[in-house]
C-alpha cells in the first residue's frame, strides 16, 4: 500500500499551475493515485444543463479536483513551505520539517 507524505487536514501551499502560491488544507488524499483534494484549489466548474422541457435553470457547480502531491508542500507551522523527512519516536514513525527538525503531526 503506497502511502503519501501528505495527509488530510494537513495545510499544503500550490507550487505549480494555475493556482500556484495558493495555501489550503488537504480535503481529501488519495494514496494509490498520489494525488490529494485541496480546499480552494484547482476548481473546476461544472455547468449543470437544465433538462429539456422543464423551467428551472441550470446552473454552475464548483468543486476542487485533485492535483498530484508533487505539486504541493507541506507547510511548517514554523518556517512554511518545506519538505517532509520521517524519524522514529519509540514505536512510532513521525514526519519532520527537513528545514527546521519540527516535529509535524498529523491531525485527525
Ligand atoms: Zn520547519
Amino acid at each position: 500500500m503506497p502511502s503519501l507524505n501528505i495527509h488530510r487536514n494537513d495545510t499544503v501551499k500550490v507550487l505549480t499551475g494555475a493556482d500556484r502560491g495558493k495555501t489550503g488544507r488537504v480535503l481529501r488524499a488519495f494514496p494509490d493515485k498520489g494525488t490529494v483534494l485541496v480546499e480552494h484549489v484547482r476548481i473546476v466548474k461544472k455547468t449543470i444543463s437544465s433538462k429539456t422541457g422543464q423551467r428551472t435553470k441550470g446552473g454552475i457547480a464548483e468543486h476542487e479536483s485533485p492535483i498530484n502531491v508533487s505539486n504541493v508542500a507541506l507547510v511548517c507551522p514554523n518556517c512554511g513551505p518545506t519538505r517532509v523527512g520521517f524519524k522514529t519516536e519509540g514505536e512510532a514513525k513521525v514526519r519532520i520539517c527537513k528545514k527546521c527538525g519540527q516535529t509535524l503531526p498529523t491531525k485527525k
